[in-house]
């Protein structure tokens, strides 16, 4: 049998960003995907004429000299066509509507007039935020592996930390609101719940549970580029496809692996219809939660060995699941102001889940990749408890409870612009039971872990695990969720197969 340099098992965005990097370098590269699309959570599914995102919607990283640019520079691709967007998002409180804007001046000017008697504080703590902007470029730069395993990866952090990063290291012990309050942020305040609505798009957390470092770069990121891809993020896991093959790579659909052996020197993979394939490393850009739920009645052996948790514990460790609504129909704006996301934090006192804070996306009016003149499509999502859509006694009372959070979403929408209830083409929800389905994602665990403490950043799993040539990359490993998080872990791990 031949056997590859590397196989990547899983094409979302981390295992796209590590095979295509590999095969760039001239490795002989095979990646499996489980389901019929690349790009898993940041991937895409058509319906009659229209393209939905899956999940992710919003771009960033793609400015100059960011994450995406540097990977698409490097593998000698162009990137594909996008916006560049100054107001990144509308965010609906009951009181106010806030413009989000990528500028940070003009983003100041915006605190001043919708947070007027928080203004003050508000500028502080923002003015805090950007000041760890070099952090972010070195961090992102760094490809160091957290927690550490080798002498390799504590020389990394060394390094990172004798560049200037030491200066930030009030940030390692902190969370996010132990900040906002030294800046003067009030607790239950307007602009905190402001930074809770970020910070859970982003960390999947709020404020008090939020590392610092973590939530900086979070709050950093969308003010040095925020981005609409035409065609939807999908596009950018097609152009990482292509390059992939373009260089030598192998890449095929449908192929889940079921069966992961350690034989000698190499590592084989079996898939679902008993194919097998052999390769000297391998990658998995499945998650944790999969490898722990997927593997651990025949390999949890394996499992125990590889990583720093018993496969029977890691179901413990918090995560969310999403709900998402999606639609399709007639353009429901009478006036294009050019803004596709929005974010509702419907009341800041309750949790930011559950529909109760979500992020809804349209395509753009002129995006005909996405719909048909006149048309759009909208993908919403909100964090839910993954648990609760499995402990259902029978499918009416899955349906019926699936039926009540859509409704309860689009009564807010419709609220906002009536002409949501004429996309009525096309209706679907999804729920952590659907996640499973299509990304393969046990129990439809989506967004990596979530953080609890300041702890969080030292206590997450590393791309490296303890099982020679096994490799992990994704959200559920060090840095975590988000797209930019995932091509950093697949950058890392590539680098390390590389010897970089
Ligand atoms: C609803 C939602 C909205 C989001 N919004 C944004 C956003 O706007 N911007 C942003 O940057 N991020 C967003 N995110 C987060 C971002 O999408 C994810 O963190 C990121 O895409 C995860 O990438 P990944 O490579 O870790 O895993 P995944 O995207 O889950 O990809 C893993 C892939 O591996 C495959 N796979 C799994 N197991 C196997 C197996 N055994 N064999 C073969 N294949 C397998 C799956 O089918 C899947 O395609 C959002 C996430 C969700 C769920």
């Amino acid at each position: 049998m031949f056997v590859y340099d590397v196989v990547v098992v899983g094409g979302g965005f981390g295992g796209l960003a590590a095979a295509a990097r590999l095969a760039h370098a001239g490795r002989s590269v095979l990646l499996l995907e489980g389901s019929g699309e690349w790009g898993g959570c940041a991937g895409k599914f058509d319906r009659g004429g229209y393209r939905f995102a899956a999940g992710a919607t919003v771009g960033m990283g793609f400015e100059d000299d960011g994450v995406f640019a540097r990977l698409f520079d490097e593998i000698e691709e162009p990137l594909p066509q996008m916006r560049s967007l100054s107001t990144i998002m509308n965010v609906y409180m009951p009181d106010r509507t806030i413009s989000y804007y990528q500028d940070s001046e003009a983003w100041i000017e915006e605190i001043v007039r919708k947070f007027p008697a928080e203004a003050d504080c508000g500028i502080r703590f923002f003015r805090e935020v950007w000041a760890a902007k070099p952090l972010i470029n070195q961090v992102t730069r760094a490809e160091v592996i957290i927690p550490p395993k080798t002498v390799t990866d504590w020389f990394r952090i060394m390094k990172l930390a004798t560049n200037g990063a030491w200066k930030f290291t009030n940030l390692l012990t902190a969370t996010v609101a132990d900040r906002m309050r030294a800046a003067g942020i009030k607790p239950g305040s307007a602009l905190e719940a402001f930074i809770n609505g970020q910070l859970m798009d982003s960390v999947q957390t709020t404020a008090t549970c939020c590392p610092a470092l973590l939530g900086y770069i979070a709050l950093n990121v969308f003010h040095l580029g925020a981005f609409y891809v035409d065609g939807g993020l999908a596009e950018i896991g097609f152009a990482l496809e292509r390059s992939i093959r373009k260089n030598g790579g192998e890449t095929l659909l449908r192929k889940q692996v079921t069966s992961i052996q350690k034989q000698g020197e190499t590592w084989a993979v079996c898939t679902r219809r008993d194919e097998w394939f052999c390769a000297k490393q391998l990658v998995f850009n499945g998650s944790v939660h999969s490898l722990a739920e997927q593997f651990a009645d025949t390999e949890s052996v394996l499992f125990n060995k590889m990583m720093p948790i018993k496969a029977s514990e890691e179901k413990h460790v918090p995560s969310w699941g999403a709900f998402t609504v999606y639609a399709a129909g007639d353009d429901p704006f009478v006036e294009d102001d050019g803004v596709c996301f929005h974010q509702f934090i419907v009341d800041p006192t309750k949790p930011f889940a559950e529909g109760n804070q979500f992020l809804c996306s349209f395509s753009s009016k002129d995006d005909l990749l996405r719909a048909p003149s006149g048309k759009r499509t909208m993908t919403v999502s909100t964090h839910t408890d993954w648990k609760q859509w499995w402990d259902h006694p029978d499918a009416s009372s899955y349906e019926t409870m699936k039926d009540e959070y859509g409704s309860r979403i689009l009564q807010v929408l419709q609220g906002q612009w009536t002409g949501v209830s004429n996309m009525s083409e096309h209706r679907m929800y999804g729920t952590p039971i659907t996640f499973e389905h299509y990304t393969k994602r046990a129990q439809g665990r989506v967004g990596g872990y979530i953080p609890t403490s300041w702890r969080s950043i030292f206590e997450g799993f590393s791309p490296k695990s303890n099982a020679e040539g096994f490799w992990l990359c994704g959200d559920t490993v060090f840095p975590g969720a988000g797209t930019l998080g995932v091509v950093m872990s697949g950058m890392t791990v590539s680098s390390r197969i590389l010897n970089k």
